[in-house]
């Protein structure tokens, strides 16, 4: 009889062992854990039935660290000591931060050469990678309690723009917070898992994803369970909290209709208001209706009715807004409303009827909303971690990123050639060849820039690095290939070498570090605004820099044989050199170009007795046969 195995202890391979892996969806706002539990993806909760953890962490006077609904209750009572929304600071210096008047907290730098902000609390400074690591650390002892056991591992939910210094620190966090991560995810690509596209659906996808504070909307393309971002964009100033914002004014107007002298609000009645017009939003999303009922500190009753169609009309541009970004989308993924798919809602915000209505009048189709649009990115993340422990067999999912500005480099005259074009999906490399300015040079300065302006003044600069050794040559006969290379991290590596001697050289960027998503906006809009500009400036530079160096080769060609024709002909060529570059102080790329033909025109006669010495000298010496080759 064939003897029976055993493994070592601890080894065991039983097939039925289920691994405990999760899904976290690190939100802004509010996070969440989901883990698969049946086949089926749910959301965990804590001892009081909440599945969302508000994302506010306060460090307490008695040295405690409070995690979400205890933390956020004392937002307004202890605000430098209770930190929300950091997922905003993550991986940025204080100079990303752009909007720091409204933000009642204490920013230090720190002193490594990124410069990442830190906040001052009564604990000390902490980093927001420190805060996070506390929700995330929440978020993990909640998962092991619901599921008795350590976590194998978690999937952990960045937006689509998060740039590789933002994935770092959220990674960073996780790691302190303990857990092993498997995987971060763009939040758009969990969503589409969470609704099982990646099963059996092939086809491009929008992800529209309306939260509390920022609208998000990313264009997916699935291809054989490939995920390949195609574009993003959105507003990160736009959200359900501007709906709520829209109540309360028209709130205070009502009231003021109605009682005189009615003086500013103080802040416990603003938050009050607030409150009670974001639950009637809530509320009209099921309803006709809604009343708005409180007293305020004056003594001042507030007993108001807010009809959804009102409601409706009060908000249709801020619906009509989040359209914008949507459009700008699907022009920089080069698609029609026929191309897509399906449309996922993402964020509580898409709850609001007017908001579905718009996305599915824009898209001409009924948006997926049969899942949770708070807890899809957590459902998906957690599907996502459930396959990558290997507790399902059947898939691994690779996902692409896009490049979210142009790279490029400076060339004469501080023009950007665009080496890889913005949203091209990762991992890419593309190639180019450039040549020498001047004869002779054997160096050349490697400027690698980022961004969608025709000029390097204009675009943010990445990286210099120089090319030395190239062997002397006429201007223009080196071949210099410049690689740029983007993996899948979002490392830019560029290198330069010359192709006859074969010297290199190179450099590694990160070329999305420190942007933040409002400055890649920004320079995207001026990119747009600025394009006309631009393509005269463009002109202009061009036309400059190809008189410059006509100049400096004629220049050069009469003082080696400047003898070989009439002083009157040499004379006249140096009026045409002087008339060329008193042009090019001036701004008119046309009259470049036309004092560039008149200069070659004056120089026939010297280019045929130029061509005619270097034959003789070529023949000098030479008989027939030697010639007849
Ligand atoms: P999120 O950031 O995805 O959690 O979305 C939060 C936003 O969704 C807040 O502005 C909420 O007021 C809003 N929201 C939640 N539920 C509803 C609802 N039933 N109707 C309208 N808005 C909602």
């Amino acid at each position: 009889m064939a003897l029976l195995q055993i493994s070592e202890p601890g080894q065991s391979a039983a097939p039925h062992q289920h691994k405990l892996a999760v899904g976290i969806d690190l939100g802004t706002t509010n996070s969440l854990v989901a883990t698969v539990r049946s086949g089926m993806s749910t959301v965990l909760q804590d001892a009081h039935g909440h599945g969302l953890l508000p994302s506010v962490v306060r460090y307490a006077p008695d040295g405690k660290v409070i995690v979400g609904h205890e933390a956020q209750a004392q937002l307004s009572a202890d605000p430098t000591n209770t930190i929300a929304s950091v997922k905003r600071f993550m991986g940025r210096s204080l100079h990303d931060i752009a909007d720091r008047a409204h933000i009642p907290y204490r920013f230090v730098e720190d002193d490594s050469a990124k410069k990442q902000v830190q906040l001052q609390t009564r604990a000390g400074l902490k980093t927001p990678v420190e805060i996070s690591a506390e929700i995330l650390n929440a978020l993990k002892k909640r998962a092991e309690n619901a599921l008795g056991g350590e976590l194998t591992g978690a999937v952990i939910t960045v937006p689509a723009y998060f740039d590789d210094a933002q994935r770092q620190a959220t990674k960073d966090a996780a790691r302190l917070a303990g857990l092993n991560v498997l995987r971060l995810l763009n939040e758009p690509t969990a969503a589409a898992v969470a609704y099982g596209l990646d099963n059996n659906a092939e086809g491009i996808f929008v992800i529209y994803d309306l939260g509390g504070g920022t609208f998000d909307v990313s264009i997916l393309k699935l291809t054989k369970g490939v995920f390949e971002v195609l574009a993003t964009n959105g507003d990160s100033a736009l959200g359900g909290d501007d709906f709520d914002h829209r109540i309360y004014c028209w709130v205070l107007d009502k009231v003021r209709e109605t009682s005189k002298n009615f003086s500013p609000l103080n802040e416990e009645d603003t938050r009050l208001l607030l409150t009670k017009a974001r639950q009637a939003k809530e509320w009209l999303t099921d309803n006709f209706e809604a009343q708005i009922v409180c007293k305020l500190s004056n003594g001042t009753m507030v007993d108001v009715t807010l009809t959804a169609t009102q409601f409706v009309e009060l908000t249709q541009h801020l619906v009509t807004k989040t359209l914008s970004p949507t459009r700008k989308a699907m022009r920089d993924a080069q698609l029609d409303i026929t191309d897509i798919k399906g449309v996922v809602l993402v964020g509580g915000a898409t709850r609001m009827p007017q908001v579905r209505h718009a996305v599915e009048e824009y898209f001409q189709q009924t948006p997926l909303t049969n899942l949770d649009p708070d807890k899809v990115v957590a459902l998906g993340a957690a599907i996502q971690a459930n396959a990558l422990v290997g507790n399902r067999s059947d898939s691994d999912l690779l996902l692409l990123d896009v490049t979210p500005l142009s790279l490029g480099l400076e060339t004469m005259g501080g023009l950007v050639e665009k080496i890889i074009p913005r949203n091209s999906t990762l991992p890419v490399a593309r190639a180019q060849d450039f040549t020498t300015y001047k004869d002779g040079q054997t160096a050349m300065s490697i400027q690698v820039v980022q961004g969608e302006r025709e000029l390097v003044a204009d675009c943010r600069s990445l990286a210099r690095f120089e090319l030395r050794g190239i062997p002397p040559m006429a201007a223009g006969a080196a071949r210099i290939r410049v690689t740029f290379t983007v993996d899948a991290d979002g490392l830019l590596s560029v290198s330069a070498r010359e192709q006859t001697s074969g010297v290199e050289a190179n450099i590694v960027v990160k070329p999305s570090y420190g942007l933040s998503e409002d400055e890649i906006t920004r320079m995207l809009k001026d990119s747009f605004s600025g394009a006309e500009q631009d393509k005269h400036a463009r002109m202009l530079t061009e036309a400059r820099v190809n008189a410059g160096a006509i100049i400096q080769s004629i220049t050069q060609a009469l003082k080696v044989d400047g003898d070989l024709i009439s002083t009157a002909d040499k004379q006249a060529i140096e009026t045409e050199i002087e008339r060329l570059k008193a042009t090019s102080q001036a701004g008119d790329a046309d009259a470049i170009n036309k004092a560039v033909d008149a200069l070659n025109h004056s120089t026939e006669a010297f280019a045929q007795a130029r061509m005619n010495a270097s034959v003789a000298k070529a023949l000098a010496g030479k008989n027939l046969e030697d010639i007849q080759l």
